[in-house]
């Protein structure tokens, strides 16, 4: 019999306070059929994040969050409840820990085994966290990366350029919306008609040419007419980017999302997309040499259009490594997307910052969103990001938003949050996380961490000292995480989660939480030698204790 879950709404609790009822609400809410791509198996995205490691453990975790005072901590091991000890209140009630191993096990095969035998489980980021919102987390993100592009080299917007990337699958789907938002052209190369159809219907793409020569007579007149559209194209990105820089054709801007990560998951040249499955399943080795020989057909293209001066980057799906094993020895010459444009957001704390409404009303969502408006007046594409994502996103589950806010920013949205329940301007608490593609509670040296200025890209103590300080802090629930987003063996990552319940002591750990969370992605980046870092801690008065002596 297939399970459904989903969070309780209303004001009416099952667990003995607000704190335990929304961790208990948003476990539920992650395994909401809504929400979750799997439900039935547990999984609520990236492959195979889970929010617990089976239905026993659920059950157990849902009664222990039931009965938990208010003074007890739940620790859960790799989704799993493994105990409840008495502490006090101010301590998190949930600590979590997902898919760690030693470093020389730190491996799939490893993992795999140890999974097999139910011993473990892969907690993705805010799978295993219980935090996530679906997909508006991607929108958002993708959005706030297109608009750092524009804010790098277009003057602030996409309006008059050319994007050009590949793949419409789940996260690569939000590139044609996140473009067009920025007021750019988008041309997207897609293999399978039916993710491009998808995406049509759920409206993140305009069109759909029918060929190669309508593409580019479609988004050239649009670029030319500096009209915000996004066009898709059936093919094969390894043969149709070729195509379009031996035409010509001057894109601005050039990435990709297919899922080059996984060389059975893109698709070689010259193989039909319907015996794509058959074919990698029978011969994986084989596939595997003809899909980096691609990928390095792919990646050649993508550096003709860098010698042409287009801006062009890495979107965190390892097409580079890919690509050079296939031969590409210069595929490493254009970055990655946090070196290009997310580490100044991340030296001053900035990242995704959400929030979701235990009410289940989505006016309360609405009335934060005026309420973040209000707060930060200036800040005009975070204004612009709210309005669209007020009118063009879906809720999946609980009512819920993401924006990115940095050092001196959040604990103030957060605090107001809080007052706004205390007051009954919001019907019910709200939840208040964030994602872990986050500035200092991450190490991951193909994301994250790639090419810090100090070659401190691998140095994991600073997710760990993340953790324990949103633990010193109030946090309501702290995990940390192995192998979320890049695999085992590549990071090391780490989250919190806040309830603001309307009660002087929940502002109280709301403050901290919410300034020292950011504050050490503010000292991870001081550390590593940015001068930006070092301007925000001095101007924000972060103390780092190597500059007071
Ligand atoms: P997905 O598997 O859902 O979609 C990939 C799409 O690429 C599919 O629609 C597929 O048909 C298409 N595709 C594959 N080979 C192709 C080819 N040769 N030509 C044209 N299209 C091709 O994957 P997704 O969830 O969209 O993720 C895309 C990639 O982004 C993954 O590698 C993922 O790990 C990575 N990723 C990036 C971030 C980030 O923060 N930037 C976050 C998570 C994941």
């Amino acid at each position: 019999m297939t399970r459904i879950v989903r969070a309780a709404r209303g004001t009416q609790l099952t667990a003995k306070n607000w704190q335990t009822e929304a961790a208990m609400r948003m476990l539920h809410n992650n395994l909401d059929p809504e929400v979750a791509e799997r439900p039935q198996d547990l999984v609520v995205y990236g492959g195979t994040g889970k929010a617990a490691r089976n239905w026993a453990s659920f059950d157990a975790i849902t009664h222990s969050l039931t009965t938990l005072e208010r003074d007890e901590t739940l620790l859960v091991q790799s989704g799993k409840p493994v105990g409840v000890f008495r502490t006090h209140e101010w301590a998190p009630r949930v600590l979590i820990a997902n898919s760690n191993l030693v470093g020389d096990w730190a491996n799939w095969p490893e993992f795999r085994r140890l999974e097999s035998l139910g011993l473990t489980m892969y907690g993705q980021m805010t799978a295993g966290s219980w935090i996530y919102i679906g997909t508006q987390g991607i929108l958002q993100g993708t959005y706030e990366t297109f608009a750092a592009v524009a804010d790098k080299r277009f003057g602030g917007t996409l309006a008059g350029t050319l994007t050009l990337t590949a793949g419409l699958g789940g996260m690569g789907g939000a590139q044609p919306l996140a473009v067009t938002m920025n007021g750019g052209v988008a041309l997207v190369i897609e293999c399978d008609p039916a993710r491009a159809q998808r995406r049509v219907q759920e409206r993140y793409l305009d069109e759909i040419a029918t060929d190669l020569d309508d593409a580019v007579i479609r988004v050239s007149n649009a670029r030319r007419q500096r009209k915000a559209l996004s066009v898709g194209l059936i093919g094969n990105a390894a043969e149709v980017l070729p195509k379009l820089l031996a035409i010509g054709l001057d894109p601005e801007i050039v990435t990709d999302q297919t899922s080059a990560h996984d060389p059975l998951a893109y698709l070689p040249r010259g193989i039909a997309v319907e015996d794509w499955a058959d074919y990698a399943a029978k011969k994986p080795d084989e596939f595997t040499d003809r899909s980096r020989e691609s990928m390095a057909e792919h990646v050649g293209a993508m550096l003709g259009f860098l010698d042409k001066g287009a801006e062009v980057f890495d979107y965190g799906n390892s097409l580079r490594g890919e690509a050079k094993l296939g031969g590409c020895e210069r595929a490493f010459d254009f970055p990655g997307f946090v070196p290009a444009y997310i580490r100044p957001l991340f030296c001053e704390g900035k990242g995704p910052f959400r929030w979701a409404a235990l009410s289940g009303d989505p006016k309360d969502i609405a009335a934060t969103d005026r309420a973040i408006i209000d707060l930060f007046p200036e800040n005009e594409s975070l204004r612009r990001w709210i309005r669209m994502a007020s009118e063009r996103v879906a809720f999946q589950g609980l009512p819920a938003r993401i924006c990115w806010l940095g050092y001196g920013e959040r604990h103030l949205a957060g605090l107001r949050f809080n007052e706004m329940v205390a007051s009954g301007e919001l019907s019910a608490p709200v939840v208040i996380g964030r994602d872990h593609l986050d500035s200092g509670s991450v190490a991951s040296p193909y994301r994250e961490t790639e090419s810090m200025a100090d070659g401190s890209d691998a140095i994991a103590d600073w997710p760990l000292l993340n953790a324990l300080l949103n633990t010193a802090s109030g946090a309501t629930w702290v995990s940390i995480h192995h192998g979320g987003g890049v695999g085992m063996g590549r990071s090391i990552h780490a989250g919190q989660v806040c309830v603001a319940d309307g009660t002087e002591l929940a502002a109280q750990k709301i403050e901290r939480v919410l300034t020292n969370d950011p504050g050490t992605g503010v000292i991870r980046h001081v550390d590593a030698g940015y001068d930006r870092a070092t301007e925000v801690a001095a101007e924000r008065g972060v103390r780092i204790p190597m500059h007071e002596a």
